[in-house]
């Protein structure tokens, strides 16, 4: 699904985020990505979505080189990619609804495609009820899961996740985790960037670790 073949990011003014970065994440596979703040973590996620673009080295969607996409492409690579923020990034003036249809209305989807799916997802969410609410009625945890719905609503093969649970509590953070597993058992690869020691402690999936810009995997079980 994803493989990244020496892959190098230097910032302009010359901060090196990532070095010589190699490794592959198979379709339906599900990774943490962990490392202490500036480790590189949300650098690699945004080459991945072609946010940033790599100084050095390949990157590969599905086969296909996306290191020099030209402008044009990138919008057909993001329709495969769900991302999801810590601060969810929702449009505070906008519904839940009209949140969640975002992506299908950049895909200038049907209005009768665009209810039906975003009606889904919000169903997976658990938030179907909420779909006429502004976000700010929202708690945190429920305007995350407005991001999550957003993020699967045109049903990507891959979901990557920057530090989601970053700002929600324990037992937010589990149902957040248990929500990528049921999208995960459905054949989605899932990315998460996460520093949460409890998460990590109570579900042992592979891990890809960075430190100061270098990846390597910590066995399961570690
Ligand atoms: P993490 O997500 O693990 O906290 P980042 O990928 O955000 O790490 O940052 C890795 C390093 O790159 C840090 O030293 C950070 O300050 C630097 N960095 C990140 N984004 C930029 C940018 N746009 N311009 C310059 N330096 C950046
Ligand atoms: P995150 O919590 O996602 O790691 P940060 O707080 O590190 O994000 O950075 C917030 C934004 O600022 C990001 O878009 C990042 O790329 C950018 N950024 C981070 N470090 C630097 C830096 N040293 N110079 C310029 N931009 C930076």
């Amino acid at each position: 699904m994803i493989r990244f073949q020496q892959v190098s990011k230097v910032y302009r003014g010359g901060r090196q985020a990532l070095q010589k970065v190699d490794f592959h994440l198979r379709q339906a596979e599900m990774a943490f990505l962990t490392g202490h703040s500036g480790a590189g973590k949300s650098t690699l996620l945004k080459l991945i979505c072609a946010i940033e673009r790599p100084s050095d080295g390949q990157i590969f969607f599905n086969g296909h080189d996306i290191t020099r996409l030209d402008n044009s492409q990138i919008p057909f690579l993001r329709r495969n990619i769900g991302i999801i923020f810590q601060d969810h990034k929702l449009l505070m003036d906008r519904s839940v609804y009209d949140n969640v249809a975002l992506p299908l209305r950049v895909e200038l989807a049907s209005e009768k495609d665009i209810k039906r799916r975003v009606s889904a997802a919000l169903d997976k969410v658990g938030l179907l009820d909420k779909a006429r609410c502004l976000p700010v009625q929202l708690s945190g945890g429920e305007q995350q899961r407005v991001g999550i719905a957003r993020a699967v609503v045109n049903k990507p093969r891959l979901l990557v996740a920057d530090e989601p649970t970053g700002n929600l509590d324990a037992e937010l953070s589990q149902q957040v985790m248990r929500l990528f597993e049921e999208f995960n058992r459905v054949g989605v690869s899932v990315l998460m960037a996460t520093h949460d020691t409890s998460l990590l402690s109570t579900h042992d999936y592979r891990r890809l670790d960075l430190h100061q810009g270098h990846l390597r995997e910590i066995a399961r079980g570690a």
